[in-house]
């Protein structure tokens, strides 16, 4: 089939990759002209492991191509998909301008039969509001499909590849037929509904992983305050089928582009019907809470922290993701630094993102993980990226001025720790501190 995909991000650029990997003829466009070049030119704008070599196999074989012009592009094409960012507004709704803007560009653009697929995250109805677009621009037939996407950074690849299922919400059965052609060869497990149970399926899902974390965090409080070991009560818990071992690992929160946006929006989606989603609220609540705890234990160990240097290894919302947006590292770093803290930061990919987004040149960035340790006061682990378990305990004892690590994501055992004079803060871990 011949796919032309809008918006060329995490997850626009990994679907158009991966389609074209199946065997379909792709373009992949992006209104940031500077993006398309450093495709064209065999880079690649987004950390992401595995995508480079795929891009450089499919242009070799002529099925990916990258440009600027979308109306040449859906021309060209017979399914186009819509990929563009959903940031939050101030209020956390979804901002749908990125999204109604494609749709008005792909309505000028039509010449013929398409199928037009959302796989942006987006507010139940709003699959509507695209058709209603388009339509308002072209008397051209066309068909519209939500295809949301649950792909995790990091691993997009694979969950692209080897989905756990894909869910298509279409009122035309001949879009449902054309579109369970483009994904049978991925999974078994195709999803088909209306449009808008297929929209709602992709907030709920993100809201109810939400609600894990958030629940396992605050197990993890009562935790240190019972001294039970929340390691251990997530696996005893994660045994029993219907509450399942994923996403049960305390730490500080939630981050990324998705969660916090997503389950924000879910919450305005059902106040706008009158509906007040107590629990989600709460869950969000939870979390924006869970990554001061990090600044609190660091306060009450120093004794306040003026004047104090802080270490910090990780900036990435999560390791193998150069993607900081809404990090939890944004606002720990920030909290310290209103208290007086200098800090000295490093992530094996994230920090030229970090640096930008966080807007501040008080930050001093580190070209390796020694560099944000040595003679600090204490050093704080916000992200789990592998590189850092390399690192043996001692030599980050005999770096740091004081003994103190605060480990955010709970990457140490307690044998590793028991083996160094390192006073140890991890998250519902009482017995180890
Ligand atoms: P992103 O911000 O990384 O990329 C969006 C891209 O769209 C940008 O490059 C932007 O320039 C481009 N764009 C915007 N308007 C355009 C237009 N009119 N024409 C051409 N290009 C345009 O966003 P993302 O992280 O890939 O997310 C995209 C959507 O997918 C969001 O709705 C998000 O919620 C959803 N989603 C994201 C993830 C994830 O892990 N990032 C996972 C599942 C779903």
């Amino acid at each position: 089939m011949k796919i032309a995909v809008i918006g060329t991000g995490y997850v626009g650029l990994v679907s158009g990759v991966c389609f074209s990997e199946l065997g379909n003829e792709v373009v992949c466009v992006d209104k940031i002209a500077a993006k398309i070049e450093r495709l064209n030119g065999g880079e690649v704008p987004i950390y992401e492991p595995g995508l480079q070599s795929m891009i450089a196999s499919n242009k070799e074989a002529g099925r990916l191509r990258f440009a600027t012009d979308l109306n040449a592009s859906v021309k060209w094409s017979d399914i186009v998909i819509i990929a563009v960012g959903t940031p939050s507004l101030p209020n956390g709704q979804a901002n749908l301008g990125y999204v109604e803007e494609a749709a008005r560009e792909i309505g000028n653009a039509m010449n013929g039969y398409k199928i037009i697929v959302t796989k942006s995250t987006v507010p139940v109805g709003t699959n509507e509001k695209i058709a209603n677009i388009i339509a308002n621009h072209t008397e051209k037939p066309f068909d519209v499909a939500s295809v949301p996407e649950f792909l995790r950074e990091g691993t997009a690849i694979q969950d692209t590849l080897h989905p756990d299922r894909i869910v298509i919400g279409t009122d035309s059965p001949k879009a449902r037929e054309r579109l369970v052609e483009l994904h049978k060869s991925l999974t078994p497990d195709i999803i088909v509904t209306d449009i808008r149970s297929a929209e709602m399926i992709k907030y709920a899902s993100n809201a109810f992983l939400a609600t894990k974390i958030s629940f396992i965090n605050e197990i993890a409080n009562i935790c240190e305050k019972v001294g039970a070991d929340v390691t251990k009560v997530a696996s005893g818990m994660g045994y029993d089928k219907r509450i399942g071992s994923s996403f049960l690992k305390a730490g500080i929160g939630y981050g990324g582009s998705c969660f916090p946006k997503d389950t924000q929006a879910l919450v305005q989606i059902a106040g706008q019907m009158d509906y007040d989603f107590k629990l989600l609220k709460s869950v969000i609540e939870v979390n924006r809470d869970q990554r001061l705890n990090v600044v609190r234990k660091l306060e009450s160990l120093l004794d306040g922290l003026a004047g104090t240097t802080i270490g910090v290894w990780g900036l990435a919302f999560k390791p193998d993701t150069d993607d900081v947006r809404e990090s939890p590292a944004l606002e720990i770093i920030a909290a310290l630094e209103r208290r007086g803290a200098q800090v000295k930061a490093y992530d094996p990919i994230a920090g030229d993102n970090f640096r930008e987004i966080y807007g501040s040149n008080t930050v001093i960035y580190c070209d390796n993980a020694k560099e944000a340790a040595w003679q600090s006061d204490a050093l704080c682990i916000l992200t789990e990226w592998q590189e850092f378990l390399q690192i043996p305990l001692t030599d980050i004892e005999g770096w740091l001025k004081l003994p103190y690590l605060i480990d955010g994501r709970n990457i140490y055992d307690e044998g590793q720790v028991a083996n160094t004079n390192l006073v140890y803060y991890s998250v519902g871990r009482p017995g180890m501190n």
